[in-house]
């Protein structure tokens, strides 16, 4: 019997993951879904320059006390884009628009809303505090500082932030090269003519998608025989020839008599710490290492099913390409709902089970979705979201808390 690991023991096996060092410059706009692969450091303060919030007027509000009445005598107006140098006397203020420079003596700026203008004078209908209505200089990031961090898995969020700082492009890991092997006397592809006993290789392309998705770099490997001959041949090609990170072979990872994913990892002296994982589903997952030209390679064995091989690639391979990029947020996010149907299961494995999702006041409900097993793509084409069952777990009743994800 092949010894079985729990789920967290084979996520753990991922820990030895070792990050890469290569990195690549983008621009900016191209570099959502890239992690960063150095500090980004202000070279700036930002607001670079004490900024006006609103149109209106700016003075010193100090001014006031020396005031008979909050009536100021305006005396240039300023432009966004337009900074100008100008004396103010007590009682003297400017206009403003949004953007401008706030002028040196000027520390508090009314909108035009809250004043009354006539006569080249205003009114203040409202004394504000004093900073009211102005960015200032270095408020939201100082010189110097270290605004983001090596790791960060950029979006377009962040893009904002890489222009103002002048950046046109950014330096980001490369793409985690992912090469995938198809195994099975019983694939056609695509365009290919489906007979009985033949079954289309649609893992092949949903673990592209998934690989683009997470924005890595895939090759095929090609579709072949329940062969070892051709199964070895494949992978070396993957390993030592195009020197892919990891490769992915899909099929044939089980004990069946014609799967040979495990026979071929041992005769090509793969250390194999993983070779069965008490999940469903995706129980014949293998996970694997090589050492080649000094370069640890990843290989997961995956059962070829859709929903497993899907499963597997979102659980474990994410995970891997999270830990070779050195980053974080790659993988399911693991949240809480509420069952909103009975479950039963054996006690025998933790089972990822297809769902759909609705928020119902705040609360996420877990609802039953027809589902008959791996092999059913059409469930996973119409799920929100995995729920977990527990290993232990016999029987979740209606109203129960369950761990879940959202799924894309
Ligand atoms: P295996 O993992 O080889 O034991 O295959 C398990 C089931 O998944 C079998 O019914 C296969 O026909 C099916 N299968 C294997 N590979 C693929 C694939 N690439 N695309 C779709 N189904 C597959
Ligand atoms: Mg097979």
């Amino acid at each position: 019997m092949v010894e079985m690991v729990d789920f967290d023991e084979a996520l753990k096996t991922l820990n030895g993951v070792l990050e890469i060092e290569e990195s690549e410059e983008v621009e900016i706009e191209e570099s959502s879904g890239r992690v960063l692969a150095k500090d980004v450091v202000s070279n700036y303060d930002f607001p670079l320059y004490n900024r006006s919030a609103m149109d209106g007027f700016a003075f010193r509000l100090a001014d006031l006390e020396k005031m008979n009445e909050p009536v100021f005598k305006i005396k240039e107006v300023i432009l966004a884009g337009h900074p100008e140098k100008i004396e103010l006397d007590v009682g003297e203020c400017v206009r403003i628009m949004t953007g401008g420079k706030v002028p040196e003596p000027c520390d508090t700026v009314l909108e035009f809303e809250k004043c009354e203008e006539r006569d080249g004078k205003v009114k203040l209908l409202k004394v504000p505090k004093k900073f009211y209505n102005i960015a200032l200089k270095g408020e939201d990031l100082k010189k110097g500082e270290v605004t983001l961090t090596k790791g960060t898995l950029l979006s377009p969020k962040h893009v904002n932030l890489l222009a103002s700082l002048g950046m046109k492009k950014v330096n980001v890991k490369r793409k985690i090269k992912i090469g995938i092997i198809s195994t099975g006397d019983e694939l056609v592809d695509i365009t290919e003519e489906i007979k009985e006993g033949k079954i289309r290789n649609s893992s092949k392309y949903a673990l592209f998608s998934q690989i683009k998705a997470l924005n890595q770099e895939y090759f095929d490997l090609g579709t072949v025989k329940d062969d070892e001959e051709e199964i070895t041949n494949a992978l070396k090609k993957g390993v030592e020839d195009l020197d892919n990170d990891i490769v992915l072979i899909t099929g044939g990872s089980s004990m069946g008599d014609k799967d040979f994913t495990m026979k071929v990892l041992k005769k090509m002296n793969a250390e194999i710490p993983v070779k069965k994982i008490a999940i469903k589903p995706g129980r014949p997952t293998i996970i694997a290492t090589m050492e080649v030209d000094g370069k640890k390679k990843w290989i997961f064995g995956m059962p070829g099913n859709p929903v497993s091989t899907y499963n597997v690639f979102n659980l474990f391979v994410k995970k891997a390409v999270e830990k070779m990029l050195g980053a974080s947020g790659m993988t399911p996010k693991f949240l809480r709902g509420i069952m909103d149907f009975d479950f039963k299961k054996k006690k025998d494995r933790l089972h990822f089970v297809p769902c759909k999702v609705e928020v119902e006041n705040g609360v996420p409900r877990i609802q039953f979705l027809n589902y008959n097993g791996s092999g059913d793509f059409t469930s996973l084409a119409k799920a929100d979201g995995f729920f977990l069952a527990q290993k232990d777990v016999e029987f979740i009743q209606k109203g129960e808390e369950v761990e879940f994800f959202f799924i894309s």
